[in-house]
């Protein structure tokens, strides 16, 4: 998501917004994986040696449950965010780092998909039950076998 010196009126702002590809994010690396482009609308402006943004940011996109293993919707959506980025020598900044380190830090590093009540997590329903039914590893045939196999060979 780059922005150009050019684009920012002086003594103003430039409103920005629109969609981009989400894979310069590596979202995927924390988890969530998009299932639609990176949504944002940016105020931009000039301060001192820089260019701040602030605005929104938002992504659709699915989890994975620890509990459960499934994968469930998610939207990965930055309300507040605010960045600052020195212009350096070229004439354009590239927000998408900034961007990229937002929106991970709101990925959950424990997501479960009973979170706000999307629905029932079918491993915290079956925990209970589950636990009571399992019964020990009864001792596998198969060793006696080999054991058997051994005295014969010596
Ligand atoms: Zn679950």
């Amino acid at each position: 998501m780059k922005i150009h010196l050019r684009q920012i009126p002086e003594g103003d702002t430039l409103h920005i917004e629109g969609e981009e590809d989400a894979a310069p994010l590596e979202l995927e690396l924390g988890g969530f994986k998009p299932t639609g482009p990176l949504a944002y609308e940016l105020d931009a402006g000039q301060s001192g040696q820089g260019i701040f943004a602030t605005g929104r940011l938002k992504c659709d996109g699915t989890l994975t449950c620890v509990n459960c293993l499934e994968e469930f919707p998610w939207t990965l959506a930055v309300d507040d965010f605010s960045t600052q980025v020195e212009i350096g020598n070229g004439e354009s900044v590239d927000l998408t780092p900034s961007v990229r380190e937002d929106m991970h830090l709101l990925l959950p590093a424990h997501p479960k998909c009973d979170h706000d009540g999307y629905r029932p997590c079918p491993a915290r329903l079956t925990t209970d039950s589950g636990a009571a039914k399992q019964n020990p590893v009864p001792p596998s045939p198969v060793w006696d076998a080999l054991s058997q196999i051994t005295i014969k060979n010596t």
